[in-house]
């Protein structure tokens, strides 16, 4: 018997990249899944049929975020499966590159509506679906602690998000629901096209004292942890996972 069985969690944006590794992990765990993606159902359908073949249980839900009336949009079609959550996982997101010149307003627009905007109100209309003693955990990244600026409107994005887990952790404390943060670093997903690039793989992989650019289960397991009784009574926090990045 796994740490999550008989709990149940939702992951926005399983289907790929750290989504789908935090999925397969929680559903190795025993925790029933909800696969949430926004255009790939193949992904998805291969998330869901991975935590089966492992032994656990899982469904795919498809809601595009991003888009005016989403969050509600997306806890119907997770009430059609599924009755209450205690584990959610808010890590869908999109790239937001651009200096502060570049970026265009509907850029911005779009990158805070889908990575903050989704989030915020995905928690709103979540918190009468999640159970006390729940879980909330937010993806933000690395790039809120050390500057990137290329990416101004995305780290702003995820700064939100910071901000957002801090001010939950307080309110929610109550119900003995933990919010927690997990930043991580490079992470190779599909995400970073350039990095099938050998040399700026390379120079990523420098940039953490490991050497090597951070797989998506790195994160899963962090995640695992946030999610299991053992991480009860850590709360309103942001863990860094990205193999030591920009340390000096
Ligand atoms: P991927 O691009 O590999 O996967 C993105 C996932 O989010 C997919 O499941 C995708 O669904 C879903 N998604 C994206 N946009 C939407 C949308 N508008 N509506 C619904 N679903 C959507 O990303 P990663 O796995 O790399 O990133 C996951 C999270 O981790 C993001 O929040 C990202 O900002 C964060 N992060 C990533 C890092 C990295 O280096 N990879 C570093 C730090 C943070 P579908 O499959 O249907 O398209």
């Amino acid at each position: 018997m796994g740490q999550l069985t008989g709990k149940t969690a939702l992951v926005t944006g399983g289907s790929r990249g750290i989504g789908r590794a935090i999925a397969l992990r929680l559903g190795a765990e025993g925790a029933r899944v909800a696969v949430h993606y926004g255009g790939n159902e193949a992904a998805a359908k291969e998330t869901v049929a991975l935590i089966e073949a492992a032994g656990g249980s899982a469904f795919a839900l498809r809601t595009e975020l991003g888009v005016p009336g989403d969050a509600e949009a997306l806890w119907r079609a997770f009430d059609a499966h599924a009755d209450g959550v205690d584990i959610l996982v808010n890590n869908a997101g999109v790239a937001g590159p651009g200096l502060i010149h570049e970026v265009t307003e509907a850029e911005y627009d779009r990158v805070f509506a889908v990575n903050a905007k989704a989030p915020f109100f995905i928690i709103q209309h979540g918190l009468d679906r999640l159970r006390d003693g729940g879980r909330i955990i937010n993806i933000s990244s690395g790039v809120t602690r050390v500057a990137f600026p290329g990416m101004t409107s995305y780290a702003a994005s995820k700064g939100a998000v910071e901000v957002l887990t801090l001010t939950l952790a307080q309110t929610l404390g109550a119900r003995g629901i933990t919010v927690n943060a997990v930043s991580p670093g490079t992470i190779e997903t599909d995400i970073h096209p350039w990095m099938a690039d050998p040399d700026a793989r390379a120079q990523a992989a420098a940039f953490s004292v490991f050497d090597r650019v951070g797989q998506p289960e790195d994160v899963a397991d962090v995640v695992g942890f946030l999610a299991s009784d053992g991480a009860r009574w850590v709360t309103g926090q942001n863990v860094d996972v990205s193999g030591g990045s920009g340390l000096g």
